[in-house]
């Protein structure tokens, strides 16, 4: 059966719009409300898209993103490798079956435990350093492995905001550094085999690819000035996604004709990055409502998830589509909407003033693009136990990817 769902599969982008709205209906009253659902089919066609926008590159997946043991599996089992930011990660990613050869560590002021911990599950794994401190601790540790250096590249879209609170800095070495910072590894006996820039903000539009160039150049830069032969130039993730209707999907031709360029004088491997990427349009996040309260101006409807199961409209003030399931949404009026969560802060808003079929209490809501930074970031906060996970897999069949945490789980580590 071809669904809109199937067909968008092979598309830039799913759309809220394109899930199937009784399937999503069916699985809330099967499992319950918070829930995530997560698509694996478009894990991997979005994997594919990536691999096949640049054949010669190795794709690592950025597991911050989700760290569900089901998009692990499926990630690796079409080939990615794997990159993590802490042992936590390297820890799920080595259960999954990635080899540690296929995994990048990203030491981000690595806390102790964390390097004591990869070096010693990992040994073979590519370890990634922004700072000299880190060479000086690696060295302590007896580490002689694979070793690549993030720079900070100095310049890309809101870099100077980010000088300014020392986000950028805390990233890499500076890029005129870079080349001193390499030749000293190489000289302690560390196996360094490639250098890493990640911009951070995602790309999307003409504009931000314009700033990602400088950022491409930059590492460019750094690669052939870099005193040791390098077997390959990480050029990171944030390759971004349409959260909202009006926007555009990427165009990765032209991120791969922008790559190419900047790197066509280096004789090094290309690897890539990608998190939200892979995963984003995969995900929604079902909730139920169960209040409906008029105001003065937009009505709320309060749900049954809130910034615990989703926080980045909490966090960044992010954009996430949210569409009604009611079987009878079309025939109702639209009104101005509030999602509200049942968390106690103001800032516990999932979507604000926007224009939804009248909502009842009962409804199921569905939150797109929540399959990148969703519930790799709920909490317990307001002691809410996170919410479970459904994964869809080989033309939609479900099953339980992770279970809705029980009350007794808020105070089982209690002494
Ligand atoms: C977060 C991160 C990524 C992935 O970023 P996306 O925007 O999700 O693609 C890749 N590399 C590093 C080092 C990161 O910190």
């Amino acid at each position: 059966m071809t669904t809109p769902a199937d067909a968008a599969d092979s598309g830039d982008v799913r759309r809220l719009a394109d899930w199937d709205a009784d399937r999503l209906r069916s699985l809330a009253g099967e499992y319950g409300s918070p829930l995530y659902v997560q698509d694996l089919d478009r894990v991997r066609a979005n994997y594919e898209r990536v691999a096949a926008a640049f054949p010669d590159a190795d794709v690592l997946y950025a597991v911050k993103a989700n760290a569900g043991g089901s998009v692990l599996d499926a990630l690796r089992d079409v080939g990615a490798g794997a990159e993590c930011a802490s042992a936590g990660e390297v820890s799920r990613a080595l259960a999954a079956g990635f080899q540690p050869g296929e995994i990048h560590y990203t030491a981000v002021n690595p806390p102790a435990r964390d390097l004591d911990y990869v070096l010693d599950a990992a040994p073979g794994a590519t370890v990634v350093v922004g700072a000299r401190d880190t060479l000086d601790r690696l060295e302590e540790r007896g580490f002689d492995g694979r070793l690549a250096l993030r720079v900070h590249p100095g310049v890309g879209a809101g870099h100077s905001d980010e000088v300014a609170t020392g986000a950028d800095a805390k990233f890499g070495v500076p890029h005129d550094d870079a080349p001193g910072v390499l030749a000293g590894a190489a000289e302690r006996g560390f196996d360094v085999v490639g250098v890493h820039a990640h911009a951070g903000s995602g790309i999307l539009d003409a504009a931000d690819l314009d700033s990602h160039r400088e950022v491409l150049d930059r590492i460019a830069t750094v690669a052939r000035s870099a005193p040791v032969d390098l077997e390959f130039v990480d050029v990171g993730g944030g390759l971004g996604v349409p959260y909202r209707p009006d926007e555009r999907p990427l165009d990765l031709g032209a991120v791969a004709n922008a790559v190419r360029t900047a790197l066509a004088d280096v004789d090094a491997d290309l690897v890539l990055e990608p998190g939200r990427y892979l995963v984003a349009d995969a995900g929604v996040l079902l909730a139920e409502v169960n209040t409906v309260k008029p105001t003065g101006g937009a009505t709320l409807a309060g749900v049954d998830a809130g910034m615990t199961d989703l926080l980045r409209p909490a966090l960044y003030d992010a954009h996430h589509e949210v569409r009604s399931l009611a079987p009878d949404a079309s025939d109702r009026d639209t009104e101005r909407v509030s999602v509200v969560g049942p968390i106690c802060e103001s800032t516990d808003v999932l979507a604000a003033d926007r224009s939804l079929p009248a909502p009842a209490r009962g409804d199921l809501f569905a939150v797109g693009n929540a399959g990148a930074y969703g519930v790799e970031m709920a909490s317990n906060y307001n002691s809410r136990p996170r919410p479970a996970v459904v994964a869809l897999d080989g033309g939609g069949d479900d099953r339980l990817a992770r279970e809705r945490e029980p009350l007794e789980s808020l105070t089982r580590l209690e002494r």
